[in-house]
């Protein structure tokens, strides 16, 4: 069984589109969603509906705990605030109601899917640094444990031949596929769908190919400019339009 595995989709409908258009082509049957469907984009409602139709699995991220009044919007800079209590005028009582039963952390087959980090996953930390990511590998039981949040696709890996980060942002790394290899244990940052900060606009998620035993890095051109469009028609902050053509 093939999956994509996306997160951070950020009400980006033109990029998720691109993304579930492109994991249908490489033959990613499930999506496993690792939360942030919200928040900064202006297709919230349609983001949920289409996740909610077609994830096999989903957790929460901050977002959605920024946006349904789970966590102190002191935490979010201005601009996340403002697109925070926008959001939650968008979604209606079934969607608030759909995202306020999502878990946290779930486990799928070999795999562990969490927003943030494995460690204190309601406490949103960042998985950026080789220190960072190896430091979580005692939080959770899995062979494997798929993170997003930070907008960076990564891999860090531990076994007996010692500890390996590679860092895969930027556009060097598409279709860069990490078998994974007898011994050893995964963390995998899928990147972001709806806002790469990586210095690549192109959106990013992850093929996992349970069987083969590997992840493969796809970044997928859609149409920024669109959804950019629309994040300033709906009055939300002009930065957060403006950063989806650089991917920063
Ligand atoms: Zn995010």
């Amino acid at each position: 069984m093939r999956y994509a595995v996306l997160s951070d989709v950020h009400g980006n409908l033109e990029a998720l589109s691109a993304v579930l258009a492109d994991a249908a082509s490489e033959g990613a049957l499930g999506v496993l969603c690792l939360g942030d469907a919200v928040g900064y984009g202006a297709d919230p409602v349609a983001c949920v509906e289409l996740l909610g139709e077609r994830s096999t699995g989903m957790v929460a991220g901050n977002h959605e705990y920024g946006a349904l009044g789970l966590l102190d919007l002191r935490w979010f800079n201005p601009a996340a605030r403002a697109a925070a209590l926008w959001t939650r005028e968008q979604l209606g009582a079934d969607h608030q109601g759909y995202l306020s039963g999502l878990p946290l952390s779930s486990a799928l087959g070999e795999a562990t899917c969490v927003h943030a980090s494995p460690r204190r996953p309601e406490e949103w930390e960042y998985l950026l640094s080789a220190e960072d990511g190896f430091e979580a590998f005692a939080d959770f039981a899995t062979r494997l444990c798929f993170v997003g949040h930070s907008h960076r696709p990564g891999v860090w890996s531990l076994g007996s031949s010692g500890p390996a980060h590679e860092d895969l942002g930027g556009p060097a790394w598409h279709d860069h596929r990490v078998p994974f290899h007898d011994g050893r244990r995964y963390i995998v940052n899928v990147g972001s769908v709806g806002q790469p900060r990586d210095r690549d606009p192109r959106a990013a998620y992850v093929v996992w190919d349970e069987d083969e035993r590997s992840i493969t890095l796809r970044r997928v051109m859609y149409d920024h400019k669109a959804a950019a469009a629309k994040i300033l028609r709906a009055g939300l902050p002009r930065a957060l339009a403006d950063r989806l053509a650089h991917g920063m």
